[in-house]
């Protein structure tokens, strides 16, 4: 993951708009969690942060796309991000010093954004856990392996309607 953190203590009560185009922010976890995964077009993100006694307002936008292979028939195809955020990210409870948020509180006591980490958890939130290329995408032959939005094969379906399948099992009998 790439080290990037905003000090939000010393910010100014209105908050501060911040600009992001590192794309190591969303290259690195994707290398490091050998996802496959290419940035089609390169990333931005703009981050409002405001300070809050007990936390930060962080919303914003983040945009760009990735190449992925789609859920259904593995072809790669690109997927646009687009999304917006608005989060508030409670200061961690120095006590339970749970890891689930974004902060590292420095030496000096000052609260510090994983800015990297936050981003790169938006980027996963906006695209589906099963990317499709098509809404209608037909997928791969289970059987041979065929790319049928393609082509298409000979093989007998394993599933489908369960009244053919008795049929299938009369048939066999
Ligand atoms: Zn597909
Ligand atoms: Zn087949």
């Amino acid at each position: 993951m790439t080290d990037m953190y905003i000090e939000t203590t010393s910010l100014p009560v209105e908050g501060r708009e911040f600009c992001f185009e590192d794309q190591r922010i969303w290259v690195d976890p994707i290398n490091e969690f050998h996802l496959p995964y290419r940035i089609a077009d390169p990333f931005s993100a703009v981050l409002r942060i405001v300070p809050h006694a007990d936390g930060c307002t962080v919303e914003g936008s983040l945009r760009g796309s990735l190449a992925i292979p789609c859920g259904r028939c593995a072809e790669e195809f690109i997927l646009s991000v687009e999304t917006e955020f608005h989060e508030f990210e409670a200061f961690p409870d120095l006590a339970s010093r749970s890891d689930d948020a974004w902060w590292i509180i420095a030496k000096d006591g000052l609260y510090y954004l994983d800015v990297a980490g936050f981003l790169w958890e938006q980027l996963q939130l906006a695209h589906p856990d099963k990317p499709l290329c098509s809404l209608l995408c037909r997928g791969i032959c289970a059987q041979c392996g065929t790319n049928k939005n393609v082509g298409s094969c000979d093989c007998a379906p394993t599933t489908g309607d369960p009244r053919l399948a008795a049929l299938h099992s009369l048939k066999l009998s």
